[in-house]
């Protein structure tokens, strides 16, 4: 085992160590990475571009029965920029400080896809062979939102040759004792909301001027987010059971004096169906808009459609499975929606039950944040977590 675990850790700095940070991220070295770790565990490997320089990786492992739905675990290779200036080491050392392993994407995710191998390597060593095939995935460009990456080769005949019958993904860093388990993703909104109307000189007090239809529009998106707020503070909800908004851009006018002819607002709204139903959350909007005054319109950026939630309930064998494992390692689970998105938004829209889980708990939470890091025994513990999970879906 101590020998195993120093592999792993050497494995997890390697691949840490590459990096493949936004923008225009290069993927050729960790290509290579993981050709290596796939002949090191004597596992089949296929790289799929689905773009120049956009590769797609899966290292499977046979199941005894090819013919049942497979395991698809899946990570992106992708990380956000990093502020170097901030960090205490080095943002790509991959350093070990008072048991803790320091670089960008210690926690978003590329702890999670090297657990996903070394799981599969111990199960290996120990003789199990499950009845599905698992499929362990490596996808580009999930930070900079999948377009390029997980959303295109859910259009591939490769993946729909995967035949896969539950996949795992990310979730996020928690803070406490439960680990969280993201079952649905709230739906991304984003819009500009032209007001026109009156122009003529500062200094008079026309009609139908955009200014009052700004403030109008503000007032009534921030009377909602207000609300949702209060929900979220006293009833100590999660990010995922409340609509947030949030204004991100204003613009408009030419000149000091002047009273322009068009204000501009733009919002940033993300609907958790558990507050509001998306019918509902457009005819609120709609009717503000209409309230406002004449001349006011909508043009969005981001109107996602609902996309199932992910059964958890004895309906889905995956669920019962998933849960078996936790239980017996006595891991407590929060089961949430997805306050941001990720790529299981894709999987969940082709009909494909997904799990967001990244076994990190009682860890700061620094996605995306300076000096993120991951406690060494929380990636060891994520190893043997792992291990049980797949044994059990894999032969469900
Ligand atoms: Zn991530």
């Amino acid at each position: 085992m101590e020998n195993l675990n120093k592999l792993a850790l050497r494995n997890f700095q390697q691949y840490l160590q590459i990096p493949t940070v936004h923008p225009n991220v290069d993927y050729a070295k960790c290509v290579k990475f993981l050709e290596n770790q796939a002949e090191e565990l004597q596992l089949p490997i296929q790289v799929i571009y689905l773009k120049p320089k956009k590769p797609v990786v899966i290292i499977t492992w046979m199941g005894a029965q090819v013919e049942l739905p497979s395991i698809f675990l899946n990570s992106h290779m992708d990380v956000v920029p990093v502020f170097e200036e901030q960090w205490k080491y080095k943002p790509f050392g991959a350093e070990v400080h008072e048991g803790k392993i320091y670089a960008r994407g210690s926690q978003d995710m590329k702890s999670v896809g090297i657990q996903y191998l070394e799981a599969i390597r111990r199960l290996k060593l120990n003789g199990v062979i499950c009845s599905r095939t698992v499929h362990v995935c490596f996808v580009p460009e999930e930070e900079i939102g999948g377009e390029e990456g997980m959303k295109l080769f859910t259009k591939t005949e490769e993946f729909k040759k995967l035949n896969i019958g539950i996949a795992l993904d990310e979730s996020i860093t928690s803070e406490n004792d439960a680990m969280i388990l993201f079952y649905g993703e709230k739906c991304l909104w984003q819009f500009d909301i032209y007001c026109e109307g009156q122009t003529g000189h500062g200094s008079l007090l026309l009609d139908n001027t955009p200014g009052e239809k700004v403030a109008y529009l503000l007032q009534k998106f921030y009377d909602f987010r207000k609300d949702q707020e209060k929900n979220f503070r006293e009833n100590h909800n999660s990010l995922g059971d409340v609509t947030t908004i949030n204004c991100t851009k204003i613009s408009g006018g030419v000149q000091d004096n002047v009273i322009p002819n068009k204000m501009l607002l733009t919002f940033d709204c993300r609907i958790s169906t558990k507050s509001i139903t998306l019918k509902d959350f457009e005819c609120m909007i709609n009717s503000w808009i209409k309230e406002a005054g004449p001349h006011c319109s909508i043009s969005y950026h981001a109107k996602e459609s609902g996309t199932p939630n992910t059964e958890l309930n004895d309906s889905n064998i995956f669920w019962t499975a998933f849960k078996k494992a936790t239980d017996k390692m006595k891991i407590k689970i929060k089961t949430e929606l997805n306050c941001a998105t990720s790529d299981s938004r894709y999987l969940r829209k082709m009909g494909i039950p997904s799990f967001g889980f990244s076994p990190i708990n009682n860890t700061k939470k620094l996605l995306h944040s300076h000096n993120e890091y991951l406690g060494v025994d929380t990636f060891l513990k994520g190893i043997e977590i792992y291990c049980e999970i797949i044994r059990e879906i894999a032969n469900a």
